[in-house]
C-alpha cells in the first residue's frame, strides 16, 4: 500500500484531529485561525474569485465534474472487478478527505472559535411575554419612524433594487459597524445572485455561504424587502460567523446602526416577524388585538412578502415540515410559555446592554 495513493484521505483525517483539538481550545482557535489564517484566506479569495462577475460556484461544480471524469477514465483501465472495487473505495475516501480538508481550512474552523455571544458577554435567556411585548413596541416605533422615509403611502413597498448597488451598500455598512460586534472586517466579501430564479427558495433556503468558493449566494426571487437583510446575514458568514442565530443578529445590528432607512427598515421588519411568531404563540388573544393596531403599511409589506414567497412553494412540503419539526425540537419550544428564539433573545440582551 503506497501512502501517496491515500494522500487526501490521510489529510482529511489529520484535519479532523486538528478540529477536535481546536474545539478544546476556542480562544486559541480564535487567535490562530479566525483572527489569523482565515483573514488571509478572506483577502486571497476576495481578490481572485471575488472579483469575477458571475458566481464562482460554477468553478466548484466544474471541478467536481472533471474529477469524476478522471475517476471513470482510470476506473475503466482497471482489469479485474476486485481492482475496480478497491480503486472506487480509495477514491471515495480520498474525495471525502479532500472535501473535509478544504471545508475546514477555508472556513470550517470558525465553528470552533469563541461564540459571538460569549465575546460580547450577552446574557441570553428565554423571554417572558412582557419582554416580547416590549421588544415589539420598540421595533414597531422604529419602523413607524423609518417607513415614511422609504415609501410615501401605505401600499406595499415593492421597488426592486439595482443589485450591485445594494450589495455594495450592505457591505459598506458591515465594514463600518463590524467593530461593534468585535468582528474583524477584511477583504471585500461577495454575495452574488444565483440563477435560476426561485430554485433556492423552492429548496427552502433564502441564501447560502459556500465555503469552497468563499462567497455567498442568494436567490434572485427574494422580495425587495428581504434582500438587504439576507445579504447582511450571508456577509456575516464571510466574517467567520457560523451560527445561524448569530448571523441573523449581526445582520440586525448592522441594519439598525445604518443611516440608510431601507437597510434599517428591512432589518427591523425581519425582527418583527420573529417577535410576532412568539407573541401569537404565547398570547393568541392579545396578539389578535395588537395586530389590528399595526401600521397598515407594515401589514401590507408583510402580506407582499408572503405573496411573493407563495409563488415559489417548497419542492417537498414533507421535507420542509420535517425540517421544521427538527427545528422546533432542537430549539426546545414549549407551548405558550417563553420565547426561545435566538434572534429575539440576542436583540433583547443587546438592547438592554446598550
Ligand atoms: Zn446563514
Amino acid at each position: 500500500m503506497k501512502l501517496k495513493n491515500w494522500f487526501w484521505a490521510i489529510l482529511g483525517l489529520v484535519f479532523l484531529g486538528i478540529r477536535f483539538l481546536a474545539s478544546t481550545f476556542p480562544e486559541k482557535t480564535e487567535q490562530v485561525y479566525s483572527e489569523g489564517i482565515f483573514l488571509w484566506i478572506r483577502k486571497i479569495i476576495d481578490q481572485t474569485l471575488g472579483i469575477l462577475p458571475f458566481p464562482s460556484v460554477y468553478f466548484f461544480w466544474l471541478s467536481v465534474i472533471l474529477v469524476l471524469i478522471y475517476f471513470f477514465i482510470r476506473l475503466r483501465k482497471k482489469d479485474s472487478l476486485r481492482n475496480k472495487l478497491g480503486y472506487t473505495f480509495r477514491a471515495i475516501l480520498n474525495g471525502t478527505g479532500a472535501l473535509v480538508f478544504f471545508f475546514l481550512i477555508l472556513w470550517g474552523f470558525n465553528y470552533q472559535r469563541v461564540p459571538l455571544t460569549k465575546k460580547l458577554r450577552l446574557d441570553i435567556r428565554p423571554l417572558e411575554l412582557e419582554e416580547v411585548k416590549r421588544e415589539i413596541f420598540e421595533t414597531e416605533m422604529e419602523m413607524n419612524r423609518l417607513r415614511p422615509q422609504i415609501h410615501s403611502d401605505t401600499s406595499a413597498f415593492e421597488i426592486p433594487w439595482d443589485y450591485p448597488v445594494l450589495e455594495t451598500e450592505v457591505r459598506k455598512e458591515l465594514e463600518e459597524h463590524s467593530h461593534l460586534l468585535r468582528l474583524t472586517y477584511t477583504g471585500r466579501p461577495r454575495t452574488k445572485q444565483v440563477p435560476p430564479k426561485g430554485l433556492m427558495r423552492r429548496l427552502g433556503i433564502l441564501g447560502i455561504y459556500w465555503p469552497f468558493t468563499g462567497e455567498s449566494y442568494i436567490d434572485a426571487a427574494l422580495h425587495p424587502l428581504e434582500k438587504p437583510f439576507t445579504i447582511a446575514h450571508e456577509l456575516s458568514h464571510s466574517l467567520g460567523v457560523t451560527d445561524e442565530g448569530e448571523a441573523n443578529f449581526v445582520a440586525w445590528v448592522i441594519g439598525s446602526e445604518s443611516q440608510n432607512p431601507h437597510l434599517n427598515y428591512t432589518s427591523q421588519l425581519r425582527l418583527l416577524l420573529y417577535l410576532m411568531r412568539d407573541f401569537s404563540r404565547m398570547d393568541p388573544e392579545g396578539y389578535a388585538e395588537w395586530v389590528k393596531t399595526l401600521n397598515r403599511g407594515i401589514v401590507n409589506d408583510i402580506l407582499s412578502i408572503r405573496k411573493n414567497a407563495d409563488r415559489y412553494p417548497p419542492i417537498s412540503l414533507e421535507f420542509s415540515r420535517a425540517a421544521n419539526n427538527v427545528f422546533l425540537k432542537t430549539q426546545g419550544v414549549k407551548e405558550g410559555v417563553k420565547s426561545y428564539q435566538q434572534m429575539p433573545m440576542l436583540v433583547h440582551a443587546w438592547r438592554k446592554r446598550n
